[in-house]
Parts: C-alpha cells; sequence; structure tokens
C-alpha cells in the first residue's frame, strides 16, 4: 500500500525530531542526563495514590470510579481546582473548567479550536515544542510573540492576512518556561493582554510549572491580570492550561482548562468526540491525593529542585567557558544556555553523548523556524546534586576544547 497517496494533508508538518533518535540512547545507564523535562520519579507520591486507588476501588464508589463518567470531569476535582484558581486571583466555578488528559491534550483541542490552515499562531521565540507539535495538525504558520517589544500589531494582522488566515492566538508559559526557565514580568503580561486586545485574539496561558517557584515574588497569572481588568469572567479572552503533571504525576494524564464557559461548552464537544471523558479512577485519585497532601508535597518539591537548581547554576558559573550564556530560572526545571555564535547544540549533543556521556536537548527545536542552532536546554529535575555538579564539569570541558 502506497500510504502517501491516502495520508491527510496535514501529517506533512508532523514529523518525528532528530533529536528523540539521539535520546533513545539515554537508556543507558551511564549517561547524566539534563535532557528529560520530567519530575523526579523518586518524589512522585506513590503511598498517597496507592492509598487513594485502594480507598476507591474498595469503597462504594468502586462502580462508579470504573465506569464511564461525564467528560467536562470529575465534579469534586474541578471544584478543588476552582479553590486553588481563586487562590492565585482567578474565582471560578467549576462549570469553567473541563479536566483534559494532561495540558498536552488541552494544547491540541485549542489547536484543533481556534486554526484553520494558514492561520497565525503567535509564539514565543523559543517555545514549549510540545506545543508545536500539537499546533502543527492544524497547519498554522508562526509569528514571533514579544510581548516587549514595540512592534506595531497592524503589521502582524497584515503579514497573517496576506498568507491568507489571521492571528487567532497568543500561546505561551509565562512561568518558568519550557525551555527558558524564564517568567514573563507583569510589565510583560499586561502587555501582551493590550496587543491581544487590540488584535481580538485569544491568549492561551500554558501554566504547566506554575506552582514550582522556589524564589522571588510571584506574578499573577495572565488570566488574573486580565479578570482584574474586566471583572467578569466570561469577557476574558485568556485561556488557562493547567496540570498535575509536574506535581503529582505525569503519567496519571490529569490536567484541565480554566476560561469562559462557551469556551469550555466547545471544548467539551471536542472531548466527547475525541475521548469522551479523561481517566476516572485516575481524576478520582487526583481529587484525593491533592486534598490530602497537595501543600506539603509542593513544599517538598520546591526544596529539593530549589537545591537542584542552586547546584547546576553553581556548576555552570564555574565551569562555563568564556562566552557561554545562561539563565536564572526562579523555578521550573530548566536552564536555558546560549553556545558561542557558530556552534551547533546538536552537533555538541551527538559529540557530548559519546565521549562525556551527557545528555541535554539542543534548542533548534524550540524555535517554530528552526532558528538558534547555538542553544540548548538542561533540565535540573532528575540528577541529584553531586551528579549535575559532574556533568556540567564534563559539559564545560567538552563547550572548552570545542
Ligand atoms: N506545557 C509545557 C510547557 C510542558 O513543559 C509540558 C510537559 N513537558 C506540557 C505542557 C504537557 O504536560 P502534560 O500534558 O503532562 O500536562
Amino acid at each position: 500500500m502506497d500510504w502517501q497517496k491516502v495520508l491527510a494533508e496535514r501529517n506533512t508538518r508532523m514529523k518525528a525530531s532528530e533529536i528523540r533518535e539521539l535520546l533513545k540512547l539515554l537508556d543507558q545507564p551511564e549517561i547524566i542526563s539534563f535532557a528529560g523535562g520530567i519530575p523526579d520519579p523518586a518524589l512522585f507520591p506513590t503511598q498517597a495514590f496507592a492509598d487513594a486507588m485502594h480507598a476507591t476501588l474498595t469503597g462504594p464508589a468502586s462502580g462508579a470510579a470504573l465506569q464511564y463518567s461525564v467528560s467536562e470531569g470529575y465534579r469534586p476535582l474541578r471544584d478543588w481546582i476552582a479553590g486553588q484558581m481563586a487562590a492565585i486571583g482567578v474565582p471560578c466555578d467549576a462549570d469553567n473548567i473541563l479536566i483534559t488528559s494532561g495540558s498536552q491534550q488541552a494544547l491540541d483541542y485549542l489547536g484543533k479550536l481556534f486554526l484553520d490552515p494558514d492561520d497565525t499562531a503567535l509564539v514565543t521565540w523559543p517555545t514549549y515544542m510540545g506545543a508545536l507539535g500539537a499546533f502543527n495538525a492544524y497547519q498554522p504558520r508562526y509569528e514571533r510573540l514579544d510581548p516587549h517589544s514595540n512592534r506595531p500589531v497592524e503589521a502582524l494582522a497584515e503579514a497573517a492576512s496576506e498568507a491568507g488566515g489571521r492571528v487567532k492566538f497568543a500561546y505561551l508559559s509565562a512561568d518558568f518556561a519550557n525551555p527558558t526557565g524564564e517568567t514573563l514580568d507583569r510589565a510583560g503580561r499586561e502587555a501582551l493582554l493590550d496587543m491581544a486586545e487590540s488584535l481580538d485574539i485569544a491568549v492561551i496561558e500554558d501554566a504547566a510549572y506554575q506552582v514550582l517557584r522556589y524564589d522571588g515574588a510571584p506574578v499573577a497569572p495572565i488570566l488574573a491580570l486580565e479578570l482584574a481588568r474586566k471583572g467578569d469572567l466570561e469577557a476574558c479572552r485568556t485561556i488557562y492550561c493547567g496540570s498535575f503533571s509536574k506535581v503529582l504525576s505525569p503519567g496519571l494524564r490529569v490536567g484541565w482548562v480554566v476560561a469562559a464557559k462557551p469556551v469550555i461548552a466547545r471544548l467539551v464537544l471536542m472531548k466527547q468526540a475525541a475521548d469522551l471523558h479523561s481517566p476516572t479512577l485516575n481524576q478520582i485519585a487526583t481529587d484525593h491525593v491533592a486534598r490530602a497532601i497537595f501543600p506539603e508535597h509542593v513544599a517538598r518539591l520546591r526544596s529539593v529542585y530549589a537545591a537542584r537548581r542552586d547546584a547546576m547554576l553553581a556548576a555552570l558559573a564555574q565551569h562555563m567557558p568564556e562566552g557561554v550564556r545562561w539563565t536564572r530560572p526562579e523555578g521550573g526545571m530548566f536552564v536555558w544556555l546560549t553556545l558561542p555564535e557558530g556552534m551547533d547544540g546538536a552537533a555538541l549533543l551527538a559529540q557530548s553523548l559519546k565521549t562525556e556521556k551527557v545528555a541535554f536537548v539542543p534548542g533548534r527545536a524550540f524555535f517554530a523556524d528552526g532558528s538558534n542552532g547555538n542553544t540548548l536546554r538542561l533540565a535540573f529535575s532528575v540528577a541529584d546534586e553531586a551528579m549535575i555538579a559532574e556533568g556540567i564539569r564534563r559539559l564545560g570541558r567538552l563547550i572548552g576544547g570545542a
């Protein structure tokens, strides 16, 4: 069978990345990995989940836990999330919340909701590569989102219409972004809202790392700032995507969207059509565990990850040669490194895996136009402090000798 003849056009933009191929080598035990943007499995609240699942499956609601359930998501969990949202400046109803299978599913649905082929999505340069992967299926073009730039919005709108579509949304992770670790300040968030108003587009706020702040003062979510302007969530254009992945467990695939009700209603229809609902038992267990341990667990994660971030920053200062720059994140899991001009992150990875046994993700894949090859992402979430110091020492040696 010649599959090419029957494939839909949208598949042409969906490609396996060369990096994923390289990263398959990571299974070797001697590798020190700064590659995966994943939580340390040693920090999962395993016992709390075991207790919650056992209690659910041996209790009176065991049938319901194994049964189909509503597309909107498990109501008590949505109520708990509503409480969390209120605490960060977004009081809302359970009806403003949809439970998704991780926030990744929300990105796919939002791409499906907004993007016709040749529409424009505004994304940061760099941005989360999984967002590009999700949006690519809907064949958009990308323009650079820079809330601090004073590029006139008319130019963006014109370029979008010349390309045969219109600007539909701005997507960003405002706190401890993947891949840079950087946080957009309040003025940048306000400027972004002004820009979204002028362009009349949606804002997708990806808050996957938001609770993982280690120091510095929290910045209000974009949705909270917009709500403060408008006084009514139903008037807001910001769509907030949250996730339990980085804090409780990514394997259970529980995330959520908060938005005005008409947006939630559309997403619910999409969820019905796609997978009916997120796994019932996982939602119930997440609800139990969140209610039982969330604040203490977050505090524990913060102290462990902060120490790893500090170890990475100290090792970078000690071992990186002249001409290498890096970010100093106040939270999250990533440090973003810029190599001297002309060096290539992917070539460095191939060499590093061979001679230094250190892995990271080359930066190019995080740019919608594949530019900026002289960058790389280092995750500090999984290796312990001693491994971090040793891995960065080796990487500094490699870059210095390159
Ligand atoms: N957004 C960002 C910025 C991420 O880094 C990730 C995971 N790497 C996701 C969304 C998706 O996470 P999940 O689907 O597990 O919630």
